[in-house]
């Protein structure tokens, strides 16, 4: 799934060509109506028609399109795309819903999953309610990262992907992230010191970050504009490593399950703290 490096990559490839068109209407392809996540088809168009695109933006893993009035919400779950032309190999049965604009140029939605959605607000209540800090903002020091852990009590990896607790990281970053910091996936919030909480808000800022430089990172479906995949993959120190000794101490990296998710980790540099 593109997670906060990925969606920030989509978004700036796609906000040069928006800003500025006004939306005619949306249709959605091969009677797949649940794309549109808030409305029917006939009252998501009366809302967007005829509404200029002011600003794109992203805000966790959801893309952010502003309207005169209201906002268009898009999330590309696991394998939605933004295209401005279809290519030869795209198959239309992947064509969720697409977008035609006022100038008659269109944006596609493609997306083989069909997990993706569309949605759409009149205020960005429903979106803060959903999503708590970004981590790439001014207001997430690591003092607020330290004292946001102890007041919980939960497995580590698993609150790095609560989106109501940080906004944006996934299973790759979570890993990266952790093993940046040298902290275990299963060990508690409530016990990670001052320190560690530091080395935390260190490697949450500088992978993403870095990863942004690199245009996130392309596993399997991940790519933007036209077939353009990111650079960050040859970065990853442990996920999609186990069996590959650790960057740091050699020791020979782990995949383990953590709350469902294949977790990797190295098991000298990441000690488990209860
Ligand atoms: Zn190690």
């Amino acid at each position: 799934m593109p997670e906060l490096p990925e969606v920030e990559t989509v978004v700036r490839s796609v906000r040069p060509r928006l800003v500025g068109k006004t939306i005619s209407r949306v249709a959605v392809g091969n009677a797949f109506h649940k794309v549109l996540a808030t409305h029917s088809l006939k009252t998501f168009n009366r809302l967007i028609a005829n509404q200029r695109i002011k600003h794109v933006w992203r805000r966790g893993k959801y893309i952010v399109v502003d309207l005169d009035h209201g906002h268009l919400l898009i999330h590309l779950r696991m394998t939605g795309r933004l295209l401005f032309r279809l290519l030869p190999e795209d198959n239309p049965k992947h064509l969720t819903a697409h977008f035609i604009f006022t100038d008659g140029s269109e944006l596609f939605f493609k997306d083989y999953r069909k997990f993706g959605r569309l949605y759409y607000f009149s205020t960005l209540d429903p979106l803060d309610q959903r999503l708590g800090i970004e981590p790439l903002s001014d207001r997430f020091t690591s003092r607020w990262l330290f004292e946001h852990l102890r007041d919980r009590n939960r497995a580590m990896k698993p609150l790095l992907l609560d989106q109501k607790f940080i906004a944006g990281l996934g299973n790759i970053y979570a890993d990266e992230v952790l093993w940046q910091a040298r902290v275990h996936p299963l060990s508690s919030s409530k016990n990670i010191s001052r320190q560690k909480a530091d080395r935390l808000h260190q490697a949450i800022r500088s992978i993403l970050q870095e990863s942004i430089d690199l245009q996130g990172t392309t596993i399997i479906n991940f790519s933007f504009g036209e077939n353009r995949r990111g650079n960050y993959r040859s970065k990853l120190n442990v996920f999609g490593q186990e069996g590959h000794p650790c960057p740091r101490c050699g020791a020979t990296i782990l995949k383990i399950r953590v709350a469902q998710r294949g977790t990797h980790v190295c098991p000298r540099c990441q000690r488990r703290r209860r």
